[in-house]
């Protein structure tokens, strides 16, 4: 008789997505004279549609494999070097980071990637994670069975290391107590839309080199820092080619949520032992993972490009520039608002400490405006609101003048 990956078991059920949307539902069956009055303010994904340079290379993909002289069967298994060096090129040598083409590993987008990560590490090892945290890091772990038991009382796992990200420290996770053997860390953040500086991340590499743990560090919202003295990379920091795997995403930088590209970079001086993470990411890689299709790599290398550059930095103006509505609107308003200037999230303390439903509730009956509950994404997010900078600008002043006035109209 088989037997199931029981890890999968003591997973609680992921209700956070599948609340709200049941909340909206049951709401606007209820109102529906108000249902198309609804603004929605809680999703983590882009609006705008993929940027002309990008478009163009497309179609121009999509005719060379429909013709014999230029198609292309599968793609690499680490990626097309035309990509490959364009990251290394863009995203590396201009901040004096000393990576290689052959250290890029080219994927299908950052989930799957910090998902999947863990296929190189031993069960044994013990994880420390940011609270709250973008939830895919606990429940891989979870999955390969590396997290313990679930305690729904405390929802905590008792085999995660949890650093807490409150006002209290500025939503930068303090050096924990207990030695952890991975370490992720998520900067600019999601959801609290906060972010470290090049000085307290040095402090993280150094303190996993000192103890032998290795950095898992996503910076899917890297396009998104203004601030001069935020790192756009983990290596910028000296040392970290010696302890860090970095993780980047197309869709948030270029629009790329429903076309899917990302990449994850493996240092080769990154070793446990003898033994380099980078042979064990190859190995994984081959087997498990057929490469991102040739069209998509193709129109990532465009948005590289002068046009491509432009253009996307475009979109990213109009998103923060919705940030900065969000931001002022809800200091005008009186709330306590962190993140939303190198990210696209706006993380608010919600009122005479207002349990996160419940100003959820608030907000959408009373205001017609939907964000997500902090209390979602771990239990330091009790109290706190996440509001997100991709909405259209129209929707966006409109809900702030909701916010501030107190009336869905
Ligand atoms: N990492 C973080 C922190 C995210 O917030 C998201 C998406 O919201 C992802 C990764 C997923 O990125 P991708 O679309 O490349 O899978």
């Amino acid at each position: 008789m088989f037997k199931i990956n029981d890890n999968y078991l003591k997973l609680p059920g992921s209700y956070l997505f599948s609340n709200i949307a049941k909340k909206v539902a049951a709401y606007s069956e209820a109102h529906p004279e108000k249902a198309d009055n609804i603004i929605r303010l809680g999703i983590g994904d882009v609006t705008l549609p993929l940027a002309p340079a990008v478009i163009d290379r497309l179609h121009g993909a999509v005719d060379e494999m429909a013709d014999q002289s230029t198609f292309k069967g599968y793609a690499p298994d680490l990626g097309y070097e035309f990509l490959r060096t364009t990251i290394v090129e863009n995203d590396y040598k201009t901040r004096g980071c000393d990576i290689t083409a052959d250290e890029i590993f080219v994927s299908d987008g950052a989930k799957s990637d910090s998902g999947n990560i863990g296929d190189i590490f031993s069960v044994d090892n013990k994880i420390a994670v940011c609270d709250p945290v973008y939830p895919v890091y606990v429940d891989s772990n979870a999955m390969a069975g590396r997290t313990g038991v679930y305690n729904p009382e405390t929802e905590k796992w008792s085999n995660v290391i949890y650093m807490p990200c409150t006002r209290e420290n500025d939503f930068c996770p303090e050096l924990p107590e207990e030695t952890p053997d991975i370490i992720y860390l998520c900067f600019p953040n999601n959801p609290t839309g906060t972010t470290i500086t090049k000085d307290q991340l040095q402090v993280w590499v150094d303190y996993a080199l000192k103890v032998g743990a290795v950095i898992i560090y996503d910076a899917a919202y890297e396009a998104y820092i203004t601030s001069e003295n935020v790192p756009h990379s983990i290596y910028e920091c000296e040392g970290a080619k010696g302890c860090a795997i970095e993780i980047r995403s197309f869709s948030k930088n270029a629009g790329f949520t429903g076309t899917r590209l990302g990449f994850t970079v493996v240092p080769k001086d990154l070793k446990c032992g003898d033994v380099s993470l980078h042979s064990l990411w190859a190995r994984r890689h081959g087997t498990k993972f057929n490469g991102a299709p040739y069209i998509i790599q193709a129109a990532g290398a465009a948005v590289y490009t002068e046009e491509g550059k432009k253009q996307t930095q475009e979109q990213i103006a109009y998103y923060m520039n919705n940030a900065k509505t969000i931001r002022e609107g809800l200091v005008a308003a009186g709330y306590e608002v962190y993140g939303g200037v190198d990210a696209p999230y706006i993380w608010l303390k919600t009122p005479d400490n207002m349990k996160s439903w419940d100003f959820f509730d608030y907000l959408l009956e009373d205001l017609n405006v939907v964000g997500t509950p902090g209390s979602g994404f771990g239990p330091s997010g009790e109290g706190y609101f996440r509001l997100t900078a991709f909405g259209s600008a129209e929707n966006t002043v409109k809900a702030m003048e909701r916010i501030k006035s107190g009336k869905a109209d």
